[in-house]
């Protein structure tokens, strides 16, 4: 290996940590300087240089930087600091590196489609230099976390997502992809910007849209064969439905917006049960929002209440949601309830305060799923403690400045009696001197978990009780110590393990319904998967392409 090939291919490259003998071997004398580097040294040198950067941004950056440099570094100092880096390499900094991605952009990382690119997906695909992909992360930067159109910006979702297929399940980056579709956008900012690397045109909607859409489908299965995993990231609302109702039956695809924040949410709502005492169809759910995240975690309740052995009409009963009009009621005199929100419209009154609302339908259970930060008030607050004694609040909404209310609000308005969880980090909070530890209701907790499974066991079809059967497992992982603490999800320090652990459920459910293709089924499930995982210290050989998929 010429010296050029190894210190420019991240994958491959390890810094200073190539011992005195392989320097020999790969020709590298003279280009490092003589000390030899073990990698912890440089995990705490990363961590030392991070430290030093004031701005979130720079350390996304950083991170960034070392990912295209020494990927086996980055995952490393990922794995070992993940509640450290978490929100920089995702929620909420990933937010901000959307925004700016085009100023910051350096090394282009994962295949960028344009409209333009009609009857050649097939081709374009073939000039990313891996050949055997598992599993794409896919947007069409429509609706990038709560920030609206960022066009090609949008690009860092896949990215980051993916970054955490790795740091969190230990799935071998080199099996991943990163798309985005660039249909054009409609931020107007991103079209004047000198510096935007999308393409400077309104969206395109209509055939042209859902054509390519099927192309760029198509083309996966015939490159990477029907096992190769589709997540579909951030689509705007109209599309993200349509598209999973059209692709699921026929493809290897979810819709993390839709079902893997339904997972986590009733994930976290279960939990919650063993706080409140309460059974589940006992609660009244109230949705601020009817988008993907409200209305997939909904039809997600009604599947768990179900299981539980109430008809679905009843389920449908206790789950009341919001939208930009105000309570979905039948007969809106405003209208705009799609066949989605119509299996939830109620014969009610037509409010439209969620002050009201509340007052008037008492929810045990407050869901935030629509990117309007601060619209849990004091008052709101005030009220749901007033009708309950332990009401849970979730304001799901990212990032952190789109949150529906902080965890300070959330417990100091409530006198620290709700159970609260939000999908961008919050620190602890302290009233009374006692602590309450927020949890990080985010679909991170799931979508690392389920996609290893779904790759492992070359999964053809995702099932929607993937993600009950994944909610249930992340739930059972949440222990009495953690509840003593208001936590309705496990520390993000246990997230590799909680991951893994979601990955063994989903195997024996895989196999046990006969989803799995990996025949024979494997008898003993975990070493089987540890066989599938990342090994951060790979022989070159395994680096090189060859490994055990
Ligand atoms: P979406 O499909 O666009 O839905 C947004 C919903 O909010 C729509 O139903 C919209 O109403 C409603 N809305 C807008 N303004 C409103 C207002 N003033 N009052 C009440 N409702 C209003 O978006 P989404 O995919 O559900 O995402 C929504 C938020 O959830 C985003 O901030 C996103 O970051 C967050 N999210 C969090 C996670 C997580 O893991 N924590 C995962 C996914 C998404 P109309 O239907 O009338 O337009
Ligand atoms: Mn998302």
């Amino acid at each position: 290996m010429k010296s050029s090939e190894y210190l420019y291919n991240p994958r491959v490259c390890k810094g200073l940590a190539v011992s005195t003998r392989e320097r020999e071997e790969m020709e590298l004398r003279g280009i490092l300087p003589p000390a030899v580097r073990c990698r912890n040294l440089q995990v705490k040198a990363v961590i030392q240089n991070l430290d030093r950067f004031e701005e979130n941004l720079s350390k996304y950056i950083y991170l960034r930087n070392l990912q295209d440099f020494d990927e086996e570094l980055f995952y490393k100092v990922m794995m070992e600091h993940t509640e450290k880096l978490m929100p920089i390499v995702y929620t909420p900094t990933v937010g901000l590196a959307c925004i700016k991605y085009s100023t910051i952009f350096h090394r282009p990382r994962g295949i960028f489609l344009t409209v333009h690119d009609g009857g050649r997906i097939h081709h374009i695909l073939g000039n990313w230099p891996e050949r055997n992909v598992k599993a794409i992360v896919v947007t069409d930067g429509e609706r990038i976390l709560g920030l609206g159109d960022l066009g090609a910006n949008g690009m860092g979702i896949p990215v980051g997502k993916l970054a955490l297929y790795t740091a969190l399940a230990g799935i071998p980056p080199e099996l991943t992809l990163p798309v985005t579709i660039d249909f054009g956008t409609n931020n107007q900012k991103l079209i004047e910007d000198p510096f935007y690397i999308g393409l400077r045109q309104k969206r395109v909607k209509g055939p042209e849209y859902n054509d390519l859409m099927d192309e760029f489908m198509e083309a996966v299965v015939q490159r990477y064969g029907r096992s190769c995993l589709i997540q579909f990231e951030d689509f705007g609302n109209h599309n993200a439905f349509r598209l999973l109702e059209k692709y699921k039956p026929n493809y290897c695809t979810f819709n993390d917006d839709i079902q893997g924040t339904a997972s986590v949410a009733v994930a976290g709502i279960l939990a919650s049960l063993k706080i409140t005492g309460l059974k589940l169809a006992q609660n009244i759910f109230l949705f601020q929002g009817a988008g993907e995240a409200a209305l997939g975690t909904a039809n997600l309740l009604v599947m768990a209440m179900e299981q539980d052995g109430v008809q679905s009409e009843e389920a449908m009963k206790k789950i009341w949601l919001i939208d930009s009009k105000g309570l979905i009621v039948k007969n809106r005199p405003t209208g705009g309830i799609t066949e989605h929100k119509a299996r939830f419209a109620k014969d009610y009154q037509n409010l439209t305060s969620l002050e009201e609302i509340v007052k008037s339908i008492k929810p045990t259970v407050l869901i935030g799923a629509s990117a309007q930060r601060g619209v849990f008030t004091e008052n709101v607050l005030q009220t749901m403690a007033n009708n309950h004694k332990q009401p849970v609040i979730f304001a799901l909404s990212n990032p952190t400045d789109k949150a529906e209310c902080t965890a300070s609000d959330a417990y100091i308005h409530t006198e620290g009696r709700c159970v609260f969880a939000s999908g961008s980090p919050f620190e602890p909070v302290t009233i009374n001197e006692k602590t309450h530890y927020p949890g990080q209701g985010n679909n991170a907790y799931i979508f690392p978990g389920v996609a290893f499974a779904i790759m492992a066991c070359g999964v053809h079809y995702v099932s929607d009780e993937v993600f009950l059967v994944s909610a249930k497992a992340l739930a059972d992982q949440v222990r009495k110590e953690h509840l003593a603490e208001g936590r309705v999800y496990p520390p993000l320090k246990k997230i590799h393990d909680v991951s893994f652990n979601i990955a063994i459920k989903l195997t024996q459910y895989f196999y046990a319904e006969d989803f799995a293709t990996r025949r024979p089924e494997p008898h003993d499930k975990i070493a089987f998967l540890r066989s599938k995982q990342y090994n951060y210290a790979r022989p070159l050989s395994i680096k090189l392409g060859r490994h055990p998929y």
